[in-house]
């Protein structure tokens, strides 16, 4: 439809004298909307000189830099596909990045090259000023200029974005510059993006997550500072310095926010947006006191992009992640796709121009993902409330415990878990047993001196007791991904007493 057309790098057509972009710990200089343009048209066709074709892949790896994004968007005005690798993957894990993906290029940094090296590839420093076509004056390719053959490219493919594995090894998700603007164009109205906004940004840009801000960075013509990293003083300062009005978090980042209150307090901060895993009642209640308004959770993957939100009027509900964005289509189904009655649980299944059409080169995963009709099996397990229609997400099939005949669902008994006083955090998962085929175990981070038979016995208040961890074990920290997901393959039974 209307948010589908053009590629990415043409749908950009803010004012060029409008500052964009801010990397405080490379230049206090910003970018323009104008110097994006131009820097990354001109290293299109630099690319394009020397060989890249529309279609071939170009991985991308490399931190929170202004190198990053200018070959970014590079890439796809040249009509090549960007394959996003975390900086910090090892030689191993993007040897199989660049196989599987075919690439023939990469753009990369420190010490990324190195692990490169040994590759059939080339690979451009973004340590380094990025090559770039020289300024030839009036012959300058037009800013808007991609490359392009005169057809439609909308449905061309942009991104060749990696899921990041947290249930398996990662595969491969195309993803078209329809894909890409439907969702975030979705979103930008959703939360009433505009031109004057300023995003504060420190999540990673190699993951779908983090680049979605420079995606809604630079087609609302606004203006964003975007920070290495994550530290909440740097944070803090940044938004305080440039009036941040929104902020794109993880649950695992507020989690440290709540502690150093004063990135919260901005007075022009008017989102705080949250997404990638689920936020606790309890961090989104403590964070309502500090924002003054109730953080936005919203729902998305790799997959299908943004696609359920909370509203910016309406009511934000704590424990759900609201209602379909503009364009998409959401239902509950069971095993065969059958839609389940409002208010049952099930797997959630979407369908819409966010929706990528199938994973790379996979095609037995790819049929395992889709019912008829081209319904994604986003693998979730969800319920919408009756009255209200908003989405609550309730674990991962992929997940699921089954424990004496019974399915227990982990994030039901994490919830249960967390709304005690003595649990900071919880993980739970399914360990082998004997007696019970899977034992209910859970991993529990402690806000001080932790009694396990006073969190046990709060469990059996709240759960059924199939459903109660049959194991607790208390722990210093939860293993999570970069992006600040729990990596429940990475549960291990410790050496502690047992409880059953
Ligand atoms: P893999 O598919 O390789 O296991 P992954 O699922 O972590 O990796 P992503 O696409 O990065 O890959 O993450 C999408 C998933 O994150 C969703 O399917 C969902 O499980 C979870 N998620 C995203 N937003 C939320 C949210 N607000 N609440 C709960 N879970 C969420």
């Amino acid at each position: 439809g209307e948010l589908a057309t053009g590629t990415l790098p043409s749908a950009c057509a803010a004012a060029p004298h409008r500052r964009a972009l801010l990397f405080p710990a490379e230049s206090d200089r910003w970018l323009t909307h104008g110097d994006i343009a131009e820097h990354s048209t001109r290293t299109a066709s630099w690319l394009r000189a020397n060989g890249v074709r529309p279609g071939d892949r170009v991985l991308l790896c490399g931190h929170n830099t202004s190198a990053l994004v200018l070959a970014y968007v590079a890439v796809l005005r040249a009509g090549a596909v960007a394959v996003l690798a975390n900086p910090a993957y090892t030689a191993d894990e993007l040897a199989h990045l660049v196989t599987d993906s075919g690439a023939g290029w990469a753009f990369a940094a420190h010490p990324a090259t190195e692990r490169l090296s040994g590759l059939d590839l080339r690979v451009v420093s973004l340590d380094k000023p990025l090559p770039a076509a020289p300024r030839t004056g009036r012959q300058n390719p037009a800013p808007e200029h991609d490359f392009r053959e005169d057809r439609d490219s909308a449905h061309d493919l942009a991104l060749l974005a990696y899921t990041s594995g947290t249930t398996g090894t990662p595969k491969g998700v195309p993803l078209t510059h329809a894909n890409l603007l439907s969702s975030i164009r979705a979103a930008m109205l959703a939360w009433r993006w505009s031109e004057d906004d300023v995003l504060v940004h420190s999540l990673p840009l190699s993951h779908q997550h983090g680049l979605g801000g420079v995606h809604a960075t630079l087609l609302s013509g606004s203006a964003a500072v975007i920070l290495p990293h994550f530290d909440a003083e740097e944070l803090t300062r940044a938004m305080r310095a440039h009036s941040a009005t929104v902020l794109f978090a993880v649950p695992a980042i507020y989690e440290r926010l709540v502690d150093a209150p004063d990135a919260l307090t901005t007075p022009t901060l008017r989102l705080a947006v949250s997404g990638s895993a689920p936020l606790s009642p309890e961090l989104a209640d403590r964070l309502t006191r500090l924002l003054g308004q109730p953080p936005l959770e919203r729902y998305g993957s790799t997959e299908s992009g943004l696609n359920v939100s909370n509203p910016i009027d309406g009511p934000r509900l704590p424990g759900t992640v609201g209602l379909p964005l503009p364009g998409v289509e959401l239902r509950i189904a069971d095993e065969s796709g059958v839609e389940v009655p409002v208010g049952r649980d099930g797997e959630i299944l979407l369908r819409g121009p966010q929706v990528f059409g199938g994973y790379w080169n996979r095609p037995e995963a790819t049929r395992e993902s889709f019912h008829p009709g081209g319904w994604f099996r986003t693998g979730d397990l969800g319920r919408i409330d009756p009255a209200t229609g908003y989405l609550s997400i309730t674990g991962r099939t992929k997940e699921l415990i089954i424990t004496g005949g019974f399915n227990v669902y982990p994030r039901e008994v994490e919830l249960a878990l967390e709304k005690h006083p003595a649990v900071a955090e919880a993980a739970v998962a399914g360990m082998p047993s004997q007696r019970w085929g899977e034992q209910v175990t859970a991993w529990i981070v402690p806000t001080g001196p932790a009694d396990v038979d006073d969190v046990l016995a709060h469990c059996r208040r709240l759960l059924a007791p199939y459903k109660c961890p049959k194991q607790v074990y208390v722990v210093d920290s939860l293993p999570r991904t970069s992006m600040g997901k729990l990596r429940r393959s990475a549960l291990k039974p410790l050496d502690t007493r047992s409880l059953d």
